[in-house]
């Protein structure tokens, strides 16, 4: 396994397999216009794959697919299976919306898939429309139903909380969440790449949300435990478990094990790097595995990223990237990067 300069393992690969999503959520694809990556340069499944095999010789154990909505990406199963059947994997997961996932689900976990990730920021239909632009939160409920009965206790919520606009929902989500055996996990807002309407005064803090949720249920204690996953996990009295991913006010750069494959093959090696390593293009021009495997280990050994403790360390924050950079290169949207 290699180390990178600040001694973090490579092990957590994000694959972005589409960089179209069916949401235009207000945090994340709030303009009305996108452009998208050329079809000619999506990775197809076999360079998806080699590139995988790759990226496990160096280390590599962890495998999420993400998107833009991941979903979207005509025959995935396929996908899966491939990625699912290389003796490095451990663990497989996947993020979704849910949208689309009640008629897949079967066959993802038949091709693989070990745990799931839904992310649902809001119960209320009126809010979901505002929010996601879709009327779409029935057939999410549908999903979450599938995941339920297809990945018990392999099943978690993500809940991007946002100051007046969600906050009060956070304990109908937990028990929304009891409902459907999945733990919640409460992210806070983040100024990436997209979330071009960001700003402090819509951040809900880590200790806010602890803060919201002892006056609702009482005690809310932390569990200590050693991970490199990004959120903190808390248990309220009745033994429920809930995490809070603090990336905003509360970075886990030091333990950052992840890196991100774009869909038409970029490397970024931190969510908010300007740049990444163009592998398709070393792929398609005939360099060989190799030569790819040097560069990957090259650019893992020199990374010295802690893009969110820098942000932080700003202090006065607003919009990481305006919005003429974004339409210029849409490598620099969360949506295209892989969440
Ligand atoms: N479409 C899939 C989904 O909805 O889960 C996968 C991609 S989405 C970009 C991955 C995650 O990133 C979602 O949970 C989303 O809420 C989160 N996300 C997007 N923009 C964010 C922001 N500005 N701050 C915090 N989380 C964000």
């Amino acid at each position: 396994m290699i180390s990178d300069a600040l001694d973090r393992p490579l092990r957590n690969l994000r694959l972005s397999v589409t960089d179209r999503c069916n949401l235009r959520c207000e945090y994340c694809m709030p303009e009305d216009d996108y452009q998208w990556l050329p079809r000619e340069d999506l990775l197809h499944f076999e360079e998806i794959s080699s590139l995988v095999d790759l990226f496990v010789a160096e280390g590599v154990d962890r495998i999420r697919l993400t998107g833009g909505e991941p979903l979207l990406r005509r025959d995935l199963p396929k996908l899966m299976a491939m990625v699912a059947a290389k003796p490095g994997v451990n663990d497989l997961a996947m993020t979704t919306n849910g949208i689309l996932l009640a008629d897949q689900i079967d066959a993802l976990a038949a091709a693989g898939l070990r745990r799931i990730t839904v992310s649902l920021d809001t119960l209320r239909a009126d809010r979901f429309k505002a929010l996601t632009r879709s009327d779409e939160l029935p057939r999410v409920h549908e999903g979450m139903q599938a995941a339920k009965r297809v990945f018990p206790g392999r099943f978690k919520i993500d809940t991007v909380v946002i100051k007046g606009v969600n906050d009060d929902e956070l304990a109908d989500l937990i028990e929304y969440g009891k409902s459907v055996g999945a733990e919640v996990r409460f992210i806070e807002y983040m100024d990436v790449g997209g979330a071009t309407k960001w700003s402090w005064d819509h951040v809900l803090s880590r200790a806010e949300i602890v803060a919201l949720l002892s006056k609702r249920y009482g005690a809310v204690t932390p569990i200590v435990e050693h991970s490199s996953a990004p959120a903190d996990r808390y248990r309220l009295p009745d033994g429920t478990v809930f995490g809070i991913i603090s990336s905003t006010t509360q970075p886990f750069c030091s333990r950052c094990d992840r890196s991100r494959l774009t869909a038409d093959g970029m490397w970024y090696l931190c969510l908010y790097a300007a740049t990444g390593l163009d592998l398709r293009a070393a792929l398609r021009g005939g360099v060989n595995s190799d030569q790819i495997a040097a560069m990957i280990r090259g650019a893992w050994m020199a990374r010295d990223d802690r893009g969110a403790e820098q942000r932080l360390a700003l202090g006065e924050r607003r919009a990481f990237v305006p919005i003429k950079a974004l339409k210029k290169d849409p490598h620099l949207e969360m949506h295209t990067r892989g969440g």
